[in-house]
Order: C-alpha cells, then structure tokens, then sequence
C-alpha cells in the first residue's frame, strides 16, 4: 500500500494538525509498523513544531524546495523519535507560494510531482493542510487519494461544509479523479448534547462520517507542548483511546479499496 491521505478543511482549530500527527504515528507504531511521512502544508507549522526538535530550517530542508519545481530528495526528509515515522518540515516561507505560482501553468501540480520520486517509499503519506482552500490545499488534494476531514459541531462548521465538498468535487473532476474522501470525523465532540446530534445528521448527509469521534481533553494541549504525542504522553487518555480506534477505521477502509 502507497497511500497518500489529505487531512484538511478550510476552517482553523478543528484539530487537523492534531488528526495527522495521531494518524501519522498511530500507522507507524507497534501494532501497524507502517512507514509513514508527515507532510506539513501549513506556514504556522505546528505539526513540525511537535514532531521536530529543531526549529529552524533552511527552505531547501523544507516543503517549499518541491514548491519551488524540485523533486524531493533525503534533504526534505527529518526523523521524528518515533521509528517508522519522517516529516518533511513546513516554512514560513509558503505564505509565498500562492504568488509564486500564480502565474505557473502547474501551479497545482507542484507536490504531486514532486512528491513522485519518494512517495513509493512510504506505505502513508499524510498532509497536513492549512486553514484555506488556497492553491497549498488544491496541490494536496491533487497529490492525495484519500480526504480526512475533521470537523466540529457548530453551525459555522458546517456552513464551511458546502465549500469544501464543492473545491474536492472540482478538483476530482478536473485534476485527480482517483481522489474520494475517506470519511469526516468530529473532533471535541460531546455526543450528548443536541448540537451534536443535528450536526451528525445534517452532515451525514454531505459525505461518509467515521463511527469514531474524538472528545476533548487538555491532554492534548499538554502533549505538544511537551512535543509528545498522546500515545507517549497519554496512553490510557479518552482522546488517545479515540485516535487509536479512528486509526484501525482508516486503515481498514483504505485496506479495501486498495
Ligand atoms: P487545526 O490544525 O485544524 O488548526 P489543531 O489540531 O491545531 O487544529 O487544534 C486546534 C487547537 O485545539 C489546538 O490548540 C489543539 O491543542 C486543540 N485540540 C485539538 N484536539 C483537541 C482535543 N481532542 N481536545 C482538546 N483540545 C484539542
Ligand atoms: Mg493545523
């Protein structure tokens, strides 16, 4: 399996970062052992702040060389302290990205072909998405196979829904037709309250949702703090507990469809 996941959704603190890290080092672990990569697609650059020690890179050290036309090579590519687990850090630099493509006729084809030459390697590949259905975004999906969409159960959330389902659609249609999206997972979720439960159906309606939902706890703020993930930090924690169930769910629908 070479899979290339899109963990994204336009709107900010929904716990995408938090849902790629867990992925991520959820298949790399003991009872999976898969090789993974952890793409990080955001300037804010919070996954790499967690999985890396070191802070500061060069651009050509990070995401943005494959933006700029190169191919990726072992200079992008950082271990983390977890084995079977390598990021390709995030720049500050890609706020700049959206300009320097604008006029490029591959402008959304950057990661995808440059993403090619190591992308064998690797049984997941994971991106890590901004906050924006910017043209960083667009090259994710265009690279990807498979969407993970976090989502939280507020009415502004799924307003945001429609535009996403609509971006994904286009560029199914018009760059990558093998793209699908996985499943949506609600994040700090409190199953019983009322909200919940509209949102659950209303949503439902839009796109597959995973049985798993992920609950809130200030375990998880305490663990990339301390640049941990929940598996080291928490083990027995609900939320850990969650991402590991969620983790078997996305393993086994990729399984089958191949
Ligand atoms: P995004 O990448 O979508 O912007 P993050 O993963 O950075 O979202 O999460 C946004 C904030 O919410 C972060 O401060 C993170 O620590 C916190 N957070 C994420 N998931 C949970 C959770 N299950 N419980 C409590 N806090 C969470
Ligand atoms: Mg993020």
């Amino acid at each position: 399996m070479n899979v290339v996941l899109s963990v994204t959704n336009q709107k900010g603190g929904v716990a995408k970062t938090t849902t790629a890290l867990h992925l991520a080092a959820g298949l790399a672990r003991q009872h999976l052992k898969k090789k993974v990569l952890y793409i990080d697609l955001d300037p804010q650059r919070n996954g790499t702040d967690v999985l890396l020690k070191k802070s500061e890179f060069d651009a050509e050290q990070t995401v943005f060389h494959l933006f700029q036309g190169n191919p990726i090579t072992s200079q992008q590519l950082h271990e983390t302290d977890l084995e079977n687990l390598m990021v390709v850090p995030s720049s500050l630099q890609l706020v700049e990205v959206e300009t320097m493509l604008s006029n490029a006729l591959d402008g959304f084809f950057r990661l995808n072909e440059n993403l090619s030459p190591l992308v064998n390697e690797f049984d997941f590949t994971i991106i890590d998405c901004p906050p924006s259905l910017s043209v960083l975004t667009i090259n994710a999906l265009v690279a990807a196979k498979g969407i993970i969409i976090p989502l939280q159960a507020s009415k502004f959330s799924v307003d945001g829904i429609h535009g996403l389902v609509n971006a994904i659609n286009t560029v199914q249609k018009r760059y990558n037709a093998s793209l699908e999206i996985i499943g949506g997972v609600f994040t700090m979720f409190n199953e019983r309250t009322t909200i919940s439960q509209m949102m659950t159906e209303e949503i439902s309606q839009n796109m597959k949702l995973f049985k798993s939902t992920i609950p809130s706890s200030v375990a998880v703020e305490e663990a990339h703090l301390l640049k941990q993930s929940l598996y080291e930090y928490a083990p027995k924690n609900k939320v850990t507990i969650a991402y590991e169930q969620l983790t078997k769910e996305v393993y086994n629908v990729l399984q089958k469809i191949g």
